[in-house]
């Protein structure tokens, strides 16, 4: 409850922003809670799944708040990774909030997509969170792709030893 409190706050300051001409993606201005894209925003934190994050919005429908994530790409469709960062901030707003987090929203290319909160992909989100947390206790991170492009635009490629190298 004292999260949906923070949140509301976090409202009135997000409202007149946004509303000075920033993109919502079609999201209308009185629905955004929060926005990390048109001024900076605390991070979420949750002792509970152990997570931290900022979704790029939190948006109110009907009477639940939903993350809304936007990201681009060159598929046609958003990557599940991507889709598993999303519900991470659903987890996370879960978490803070103390409400319950139906389904997140993913704009990929400026397409919003409805990502349904459900058990399927509450597993998988533990599912992932339990190999990451077993990688990091043994040291142990194996890359699980092939493909050049996801290196040359990671964030990680710096620190990284196994960047996937572009063709001959
Ligand atoms: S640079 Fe490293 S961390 Fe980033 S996508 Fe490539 S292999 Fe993964």
């Amino acid at each position: 409850m004292i999260g949906a409190v923070i949140l509301l706050a976090y409202a009135i300051r997000i409202r007149l922003t946004v509303r000075e001409g920033k993109k919502s993606y079609g999201i209308p201005d009185e629905m955004i809670l929060y926005s990390d894209l048109n001024v900076p925003a605390a991070p979420l934190f949750s002792k509970r799944s152990r997570l931290a994050g900022k979704p790029d919005y939190i948006v109110q429908k009907e009477n639940h708040c939903i993350p809304v994530e936007v990201k681009s790409g060159g598929g046609a469709h958003p990557h599940q990774s991507q889709v598993l960062q999303l519900a991470a901030y659903c987890q996370l707003l879960e978490d803070t909030s103390g409400m319950f987090v139906p389904e997140g929203i993913l704009v990929y290319n400026n397409v919003p997509y409805t990502i349904p909160f459900d058990p399927k992909l509450r597993f998988e989100l533990e599912s992932v969170m339990k190999n990451m947390r077993a990688s990091l206790r043994n040291g142990v991170v194996k890359r699980n792709h092939q493909e050049p492009g996801r290196c040359r635009h990671c964030s990680m490629k710096r620190y990284c030893t196994d960047v996937v190298r572009e063709g001959p």
